[in-house]
This record gives structure tokens, C-alpha cells and sequence, in this order.
């Protein structure tokens, strides 16, 4: 047996001007939140998807949560979600005592079932908060209308979703708000880092005082206050210096790094395929409308057995495959609170949904040996 080095599923990554931009942060004497970088990530933002309003975070938790404040979510308004998805998108609104309602996955793709969403609608609903998952959009012709309909604000959790678009429109900039991950898993990353993207232009002062941690600190800045006072809750949102040169190094190449992203994605898709014909396993589909940032190639295994035996077999020939979310209805935290509706679909893919590595650095000759042995495991199973 020939000696074979480790395949992670995922590898933190210099794509160019990374160290450089720090070592002038520091030299520029600025290292708190809000200096030269940060602006320069805002501006990135502001040209490149039309965002007024981008507020650079310390990860997407973190916009999350200052989406929660910002939308007043007061303990007892219930905030529909998928049960499919990370805690975070959960906790942000949990935090403020909401009532969480989750809600299914479609049964053809982890995203939330916007159709199935409308009888979860009560007085009391104040948002929905829908997830990209794997970059791929969400029903928003469905979940934009719902939100018009019942006014309820429309948040997308778009920390997977950078770059992708809905009707050629980029998500995140859709919704009410929309937050944006630069985590280090994720396609442009920072280690840890997050946007929120302010849709709502009767939002963006508001969020502003509560991003400077509940004062007037922008209007006293631009003389149009001449004391510098606390006027609301707030907290600390902003990351410092280091992470925003970090990231605008990335983003200047985000072309280079999304083509080979995509690369890599479009590969598995097509040379996968075969064991998808034969009815062995499903791959990723691209909703109507949709597109792939390829941030997430997956497959659906048949059963739980079957995804366990599949990453044991790649881990044996030193290739790093993960599942995925575990379904928060069923969490040991929420379990207890939950109405007791089934979430089969959301059960599925916690159950059976696994994912091949994909970043930057992956080479051609390592993705090969993971098409391959992927496709070893599928051709053992008749
Ligand atoms: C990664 C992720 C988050 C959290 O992002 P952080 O920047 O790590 O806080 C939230 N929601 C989803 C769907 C994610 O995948």
C-alpha cells in the first residue's frame, strides 16, 4: 500500500497580499474596529453587490445578533427557521426570548420548504429567517412574497452564500437584512469574521447606534450631535483592524478564489454522476433561478448506516469527509420546547448528508483520489 498524505475537508489559506495588509495595519496605528480596512470592506461591499449600509462584524453569529436587536424582537414573537442549519441562526433570535419555529427542509434539498412555511404564520410572527444552504437559494419568490403578505421581516442567513444569486440578484441583499460569514470554513475567510447587509433603508441608522454600542457616536462624529452620549442597547459588533486586512486581501481576489472553488465543485458533480444514475446517491440540485458559489459539495447517502460505513472507509485512506447539521428540533437544548411537528426532510439530511472537501488548495491529483475513492466505497454496494 502506497503511503498517502491526509486529505482535510477543509485548509485555512493565504491567497496573496494577506500578511502585508496586517503588518500595515499595525504600522498605521490603528487596530480597533472602523479604521482603513474596515472601511475598505465596507466600500468593497457597498460597489460590488449596491449595499448602503454593510457593517463588518466578528463573525456572522455576531450579525445575527445584531440583526435581532436591530429587528426589536422581544421575548414571546416567534421567529420561523429551518430546522436545518447551525445554531447560530437559531440562538441570535433565542437570545431576545423569541419562540422558535422550525421549520422543514424541502425534500429534494436541504433548504427550508417555503411552501410548507405559510400555516407556521401566526399574529406573533415577526421574521422568517431562511438559509442558502450550500450557496444555493432558498424559494424566495415564495418566502419575499410570505414576508410582504404577513409583514413580517425576511432575514437570510447568507453565511454560505457569497457570490451566489437568485434571478442574478446576490443573496443576502434581498431580504430585510442579510448576513454574510468570512469564517474560516467558509469560501472568503478571515478566521473569523461576518457582514450584515442592511436591505432596509429605515433600518441602517438604527444599526449604526447599535454598532457602536448603543451611541451617537457617527452623528456626534459628523457634528450633527455635540455630545457623545449612550441613546440605545447596543454592543460590541465591529472586529478589529487585523481581521478587515485579513479579509480585504481575499476579497481582492474573490474572482480567483470563486473559479476555483467552482472548479472543484463542477468536477464532483461530473464525475459523480454515474453513481447518481445508478440510483446509489444524490448530488447537490441547483434550485430554478439559483446558482452554485460552489461553497458545499454533498451527497446524500441512503441511510445513516451507509453515510457512517462511507466516511470510515474515505477516513481509512486518509480523506476527511463531514456530515452536516444536526436538526435543532431534536437538539438535547430544544428538544424539550419543540411543538412536536415532524421534520422529516431536516431529519434526512442531518441523517444522511455528507460532504467532500472542498478549498482553495485542493489540488487535481487529491480531488482524484477522493472521486475515487468515493466511487471504490459505491461500486462494493450493489
Ligand atoms: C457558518 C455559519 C454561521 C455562523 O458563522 P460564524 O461566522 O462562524 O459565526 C451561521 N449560519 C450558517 C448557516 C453557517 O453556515
Amino acid at each position: 500500500m502506497s503511503f498517502s498524505t491526509q486529505i482535510p475537508f477543509n485548509k485555512p489559506f493565504l491567497i496573496g497580499k494577506e500578511m502585508e495588509y496586517i503588518r500595515r495595519a499595525v504600522e498605521s496605528g490603528q487596530l480597533s474596529g472602523g479604521g482603513f480596512f474596515t472601511e475598505a470592506v465596507h466600500q468593497f461591499f457597498q460597489k460590488r453587490y449596491a449595499l448602503h449600509q454593510p457593517l463588518l462584524t466578528t463573525s456572522c453569529t455576531d450579525a445575527l445578533e445584531l440583526a435581532a436587536l436591530l429587528l426589536d424582537i422581544q421575548p414571546g414573537d416567534e421567529v420561523i427557521l429551518p430546522a436545518f442549519t447551525y445554531v447560530s441562526t437559531a440562538n441570535a433570535f433565542a437570545l431576545r426570548g423569541a419562540k422558535l419555529v422550525f421549520a422543514d427542509s424541502q425534500p429534494d434539498h436541504p433548504n427550508i420548504d417555503a411552501i410548507q412555511l405559510e400555516r407556521l404564520i401566526t399574529p406573533r410572527t415577526r421574521a422568517i429567517v431562511c438559509v442558502h444552504y450550500a450557496g444555493m437559494a432558498c424559494d424566495l419568490e415564495t418566502l419575499l412574497a410570505l414576508a410582504k403578505q404577513y409583514n413580517i421581516a425576511l432575514i437570510e442567513d447568507a453565511a454560505h452564500a457569497i457570490e451566489s444569486t437568485w434571478k442574478g440578484k446576490q443573496l443576502g441583499t434581498l431580504g430585510t437584512l442579510g448576513t454574510f460569514s468570512f469564517h474560516e470554513t467558509k469560501n472568503i475567510m478571515a478566521g473569523e469574521g461576518g457582514l450584515l447587509c442592511i436591505n432596509d433603508k429605515h433600518l441602517t441608522q438604527h444599526a449604526r447606534i447599535i454598532y457602536d454600542k448603543g451611541t451617537n457616536r457617527q452623528a456626534f462624529l459628523h457634528g450633527q450631535a455635540n455630545k457623545y452620549e449612550w441613546i440605545a442597547l447596543g454592543s460590541s459588533f465591529a472586529p478589529s483592524e487585523l481581521i478587515a486586512a485579513y479579509l480585504l486581501a481575499q476579497l481582492e481576489e474573490i474572482e480567483k478564489i470563486q473559479t476555483q472553488r467552482l472548479t472543484i465543485w463542477n468536477r464532483y458533480q461530473n464525475e459523480l454522476q454515474d453513481i447518481e444514475k445508478s440510483g446509489k446517491i444524490q448530488l447537490p440540485k441547483i434550485p430554478q433561478h439559483a446558482t452554485s458559489n460552489g461553497h458545499i459539495f454533498y451527497l446524500i447517502c441512503h441511510s445513516a448506516s451507509e453515510r457512517k460505513q462511507l466516511i470510515a472507509y474515505c477516513a481509512e485512506k486518509n480523506i476527511q469527509l463531514t456530515f452536516h447539521y444536526q436538526s435543532l428540533h431534536q437538539s438535547p437544548y430544544f428538544a424539550q420546547q419543540h411543538d412536536g411537528r415532524k421534520l422529516p426532510n431536516a431529519d434526512q439530511f442531518s441523517q444522511c448528508l455528507v460532504r467532500l472537501p472542498v478549498f482553495y488548495e485542493l489540488r487535481a491529483e487529491e480531488q482524484t483520489r477522493v472521486i475515487e475513492a468515493v466511487s471504490s466505497f459505491y461500486k462494493s454496494k450493489n
